[in-house]
């Protein structure tokens, strides 16, 4: 089972700033990872990230450029602490990242665990309505489910949408 922890300030924070606009936000909360019975991602800091650190920003996807990301990642190695990306979808209430939000963690995941000497990585999806969010904490390679989002006092179950359809064979979104 694996969560992840805001405190409620943070997380209150992190939803204005994810939508706020009519356009896909994206933020980092750089976290302390630690997996005893159970796998937990406490966040520690966040960053909302701006407007000059996106490549481009389209209707499906959003990219960093090269420097926001290079800045992400050494921030995290100075914390030690692990990376939770955040980033919104406002033109749907469901939760659940894109064919090019996938194919673009396949690309990033083990070029983080590389450069961050294999701390786990989190990526989280977040709409008005819902949350989807996927973990990699055993291997750079294979998406796993978070089970639970937890903001202060309040509990949020992932929608699992995105492994869902992962796993259907008959479902060729990916
Ligand atoms: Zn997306």
């Amino acid at each position: 089972m694996t969560s992840i922890k805001f405190s409620s300030r943070s997380y209150t924070t992190l939803r204005r700033h994810l939508l706020a606009s009519n356009v896909e936000e994206v933020a980092i909360a750089y976290s302390e990872f630690r997996s005893r019975t159970h796998s937990e991602f406490f966040v520690r800091e966040i960053e909302l990230m701006a407007e000059s650190d996106f490549e481009r920003r389209s209707e499906f996807h959003v990219s960093l450029t090269d420097d926001a990301l290079a800045r992400v990642i050494k921030r995290a190695w100075d914390l030690k602490l692990s990376i939770v990306e955040l980033h919104s979808h406002v033109d749907t209430a469901i939760a659940c990242f894109s064919p090019s939000d996938i194919a673009g963690l396949r690309d990033l995941v083990p070029h983080v665990w590389w450069r961050l000497r294999g701390a786990p990585y989190a990526a989280m999806v977040v709409t008005s309505a819902e949350i989807d969010a996927l973990a990699w904490t055993a291997s750079a390679d294979r998406a796993e489910p978070v089970d639970e989002i937890v903001a202060g006092k309040t509990l949020v179950r992932p929608s699992g949408r995105t492994l869902q359809r992962l796993e259907d064979p008959h479902d060729r979104t990916f």
